[in-house]
């Protein structure tokens, strides 16, 4: 079972170093440990997550702003957060290997698992946060932080947004963007990176509404994952025991997706109090209080956090979508994204590279592609290119055939049901609409 596991991530892993989604970061210096790079449809396929994303959580909405908060920032932020003294995971060393482990991973572990000596360290406290100097001088007054979350640049950003955009409460902040972790156990492919980007929203509100915001942030989010064509099977919720919550949270709730290596957080939703307010409220002595005349008193406002991992859930969908389907021939993988998050919407092949095929081929490829992300192939037999096609999640392939000059129709084939159907050429673009496009 465990084999298993491990290839079928092995295979998720080669397949997409093969079609171009994921490569490991430096690879020609012999990479760089738990670093990856996006290739061409690695990168379309994140870019479609944060654009739905985006257009869930603020566009589609009255109620969240955006913002793109700097990644360096002030470094007292991070005491104030707490994450200076609380940001730390217990990490356990062994003597003779050098292996590393965090203690919570080893509870009741006396030998090293890696090289079964009795030479284990006690636990020591490693803050997860990276370090670097701003300016020449490499002094403990010029060291700032890379962010460990996006969520700070919201917070100190509260009086601003809410300033320039005349909300008023309940409302949130959104933001998408790089975080930092220098992780003691990073791996299992993109799930745990030390540089990874998080899709977070801070949503505002009157302390007495929390439990109702908490609710509905849950349901959005959940809805969310089902939106995206996750299959719902594979998604739990797992709600924090007290020995689990963070210092800042009063209640707290991940959605968990069952990957090959187990069930594993995807997403956290945090009811957050008024902690982070107050706390930077304190710090820089700026009234965080808010009010208007629909409240009696001027207050604090409390915060709901919903706190996603990009990269998390590119594993996600791909994890999801990878099927192997030995009908489809010797290359039998297949990755069966939805029509929405697919990098390549539709690719579309002549089906011989003579008798005006390419030419009509060619047409179909530059209209089509004014709209949608598309892709042209001519090269090898018509089976090869819907395997690779198969292979890179594209949900739809169109061939130009003999009888494509006689009636202006070409075939379609659906990837997973790997049925084709004529449809006249005109008709393609609205096709491909009301089946690819987010909303
Ligand atoms: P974990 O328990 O997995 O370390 P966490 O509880 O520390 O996660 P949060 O601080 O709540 O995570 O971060 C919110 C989200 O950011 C996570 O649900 C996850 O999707 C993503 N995330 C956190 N750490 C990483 C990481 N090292 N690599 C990739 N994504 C991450």
């Amino acid at each position: 079972m465990a084999n298993n596991t491990q290839d079928k991530m092995d295979r998720l892993n080669s397949l997409c170093k093969r079609r171009g989604y994921v490569f490991p970061s430096s690879e020609i210096y012999g990479g760089l440990n738990s670093c990856w790079d996006y290739g061409p449809l690695g990168a379309e396929l994140k870019r479609n997550i944060k654009t739905f994303w985006w257009e869930a959580m603020t566009n589609r909405r009255d109620d969240v702003e955006g913002l793109d908060a700097a990644i360096l920032m002030h470094p007292q932020v991070w005491v104030t957060s707490g994450h200076v003294a609380e940001f730390h995971d217990p990490l356990i060393d062994c003597k003779i290997c050098k292996s590393r482990y965090r203690a919570d991973d080893i509870i009741g572990v006396t030998k090293c698992p890696k090289c079964g000596n009795e030479s284990l360290t006690e636990a020591r406290q490693f803050n997860l946060m990276f370090k670097t100097f701003m300016g020449p001088v490499e002094d403990s007054a010029s060291a700032v932080y890379l962010r460990p979350e996006t969520a700070q640049g919201i917070y100190v950003n509260f009086l601003n947004v809410k300033n320039s955009s005349r909300q008023k409460i309940p409302f949130g902040i959104a933001q998408i963007g790089k975080a930092f972790r220098n992780e003691i156990t990073p791996g299992n492919f993109i799930f745990r990176t030390r540089e990874f980007e998080q899709m977070e929203m801070q949503y505002f509100i009157y302390p007495s509404e929390d439990e109702k915001w908490f609710e509905y942030w849950r349901e959005q989010r959940w809805n969310w994952y089902m939106e995206l064509g996750i299959n719902k099977e594979k998604l739990r919720w797992h709600e924090h025991g007290k020995d689990e919550l963070a210092h800042y949270a009063k209640k707290a709730f991940d959605i968990e997706y069952e990957f090959p290596f187990g069930w594993k957080e995807l997403e956290g939703i945090h009811n957050r109090t008024d902690f982070d307010l107050s706390r930077h409220q304190e710090a820089t002595g700026k009234d965080m209080k808010y009010f208007d005349e629909r409240f009696t008193e001027k207050f604090v406002p409390y915060i709901i956090e919903t706190s996603a991992g990009c990269d998390r859930t590119l594993l996600t969908v791909l994890v999801d979508a990878y099927d192997e389907d030995p009908s489809r021939g010797d290359k039998s993988a297949v990755l069966k994204l939805s029509p929405k998050s697919a990098p390549i919407k539709a690719a579309i092949f002549p089906l011989v590279k003579k008798d005006g095929m390419p030419e009509i081929a060619e047409k179909i490829y530059s209209d089509l592609k004014k709209k949608f992300k598309v892709f042209y192939d001519a090269g090898g037999s018509v089976g090869r290119r819907y395997a690779r096609m198969d292979e890179a999640g594209c949900p739809y392939c169109i061939t130009v055939d003999g009888q494509t000059k006689d009636d202006d129709t070409v075939t379609v084939r659906d990837r997973d049901s790997m049925e084709q159907s004529r449809h006249k050429i005109a008709e393609l673009a609205d096709y491909l609409a009301v089946r690819v496009q987010v909303g």
